[in-house]
């Protein structure tokens, strides 16, 4: 079964075939590094990365463009307010490349907690305001922009004469204009839904390029169009982002192709789902939107306890990424059990010697492991649906387990069988799904060390030797290791 994917486009799953046999060009929008990136943010990137490793695991040589916005993006999405960076330095009294330099480093840092594989390129909006402008100078050219008074605006009404406008979310322009409010008296605007490409600055706007219509900044749309253009071309093959950008951010970027190349720039668009918090969307403004830091140390109201952030992973995987996901504490701690389990199983059947025999004791387990592995990858070609590869995995622990408990002989099935569960669960949990162990470092080494204090601890408690018994579980509570006391004097630790 080929690899099909759901096209915002299209609106419907279709058979993936990229520009150039065996290459992908992708392009996700990047975060807007004026302040941390929150949980629902991670959820978009956490679903790419895993596409990105699939693509990677087909076969394909990705190049993988994810971009950062660091200029440019306003506080209101239809050109008005002060822009998101200068509004920030002017306030803590710093370079508005202060502000991007630090969001910068603390989302790469975020990346990398969640296992995230850097982009092949991470193109930052400041750095091709040059392309911006050219950009921008060719729509004018092409008749679909006009100035006003060092603004320019993209001609809205007069594009959709020749082109549809709104076709990545089936919208009417009717429907679109009546959606929108009233041009003011103080527009400078033709049109209501024209959006500005390159904007004035005033002089004391902290950051401001020379343009061909004197100083300015670029508008946020063409910064993401001129960036996949220079890296990927005038056509590719995917373009990603957030639900939430598809009805005005990756709609303008559209019109901006297609005004400037006469292309429509990517061929399949995807569009994760929010992840909400009681149903409604994580988002700053919405002021329900907590950080990885604090899901970490369990340092926010909403939180009952820490979650690290290979629980947070997994109970993203647990979700088609084109489905909503709700938060709460029990799902988190059900995910964390999940993995636990998913851990422990797949510890085991690295460690199951596949014996000599071929032939499978019980035929019918066999051909139900073997369909089961069948199934990783059908699951995953329809449209990345990695909740039911978890449903597959799961339905292989207990014969995993049964195996360890000498329940079923270890012969029962094939050595081929066993071989092949080994390569898709390492192929699956860790290079498709980026999932590492962070509870049983180096092969278990921690689960030793644990173990020989725990007995050192209960050895001490049994003496009455407290200062010892203290001191160990002090020591590794100071290093992030928790202790916990359970009935019968037995000891369970877990990492904060
Ligand atoms: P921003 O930094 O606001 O431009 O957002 C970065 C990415 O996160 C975009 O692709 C957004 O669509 C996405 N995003 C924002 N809020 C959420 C959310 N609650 N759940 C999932 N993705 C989100
Ligand atoms: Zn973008």
């Amino acid at each position: 079964m080929p690899l099909k994917i759901y096209n915002t486009l299209t609106r419907e799953k279709s058979e993936f075939k990229p520009i150039t046999a065996d290459h992908v060009g992708m392009y996700v929008c990047g975060p807007t590094v004026y302040s941390d990136v929150h949980l629902g943010n991670c959820r978009t990137f956490i679903s790419f990365d895993i596409i990105y490793r699939y693509l990677t695991y087909l076969g394909y040589k990705v190049r993988y463009i994810r971009n950062i916005t660091d200029a440019g993006h306003l506080e209101g999405d239809r050109d008005e307010g002060d822009d998101k960076f200068s509004k920030i330095a002017r306030l803590q009294q710093v370079e508005p490349m202060e502000i991007v330099q630090k969001y910068t480093l603390g989302f790469h840092h975020v990346m990398q907690l969640f296992n995230n594989l850097p982009p092949s390129i991470e193109p930052r909006a400041t750095g091709h305001i040059a392309e911006q402008i050219e950009m921008t100078k060719q729509i004018i050219a092409n008749g679909y922009a006009y100035e006003v008074d060092g603004t320019i605006y993209f001609d809205v009404e007069k594009y959709s004469k020749e082109k549809p406008y709104g076709i990545l979310t089936n919208r009417k322009l009717e429907d679109l204009l009546e959606g929108t409010r009233e041009l003011g008296g103080q527009d400078e605007k033709h049109g209501r839904l024209d959006f500005a490409l390159w904007i004035k600055a005033k002089p004391e706007h902290l950051m401001q390029w020379p343009s061909p219509w004197g100083m300015g900044f670029p508008g946020w749309h063409i910064e993401c169009s001129a960036m996949s253009e220079k890296y990927l071309g005038k056509q590719f093959d995917l373009h990603g982002g957030g639900m939430d950008l598809a009805a005005t951010h990756h709609t303008n970027e559209i019109a901006q192709s297609e005004a400037c190349y006469h292309t429509s720039p990517a061929n399949y668009w995807m569009h994760t789902n929010m992840l909400t918090v009681n149903g409604v969307r994580m988002s700053k403004s919405a002021g329900n939107g907590f950080l990885p830091e604090e899901l970490f140390t369990g340092d926010h109201p909403v939180l009952d306890r820490a979650y690290s952030p290979m629980t947070a992973r997994f109970f993203m995987l647990q979700t088609h990424y084109r489905s909503t996901l709700d938060f709460s504490n029990e799902a988190l701690q059900a995910s964390e059990k999940g993995l636990r389990r998913l851990w422990d199983a797949y510890e085991t059947l690295k460690k199951l010697v596949a014996g000599s025999r071929e032939l499978a004791g019980d035929a019918e387990l066999n051909a139900k492991c073997l369909k089961q592995l069948a199934e990783f990858d059908e699951n995953m070609n329809d449209d990345f649906n990695t909740a039911k590869v978890l449903a597959n995995m799961f339905e292989l622990v207990p014969v995993i387990n049964s195996i360890k408990d000498g329940l079923i002989k270890p012969d029962a099935i094939a050595a081929s069988t066993v071989v092949l569960m080994q390569e898709k669960f390492k192929a699956y949990i860790e290079d498709i799904f980026g999932l590492k162990d962070e509870l049983n470092l180096n092969d278990g080494k921690l689960s030793g060390v644990m173990e020989l204090l725990i007995d050192i601890r209960k050895e001490s408690k049994t003496k009455k030797d407290f200062a010892t018994s203290d001191k160990i579980r002090n020591q590794l509570t100071a290093i992030g290791i928790n202790l916990k006391d359970e009935k019968g004097g037995e000891m369970s630790w877990g990492v904060e």
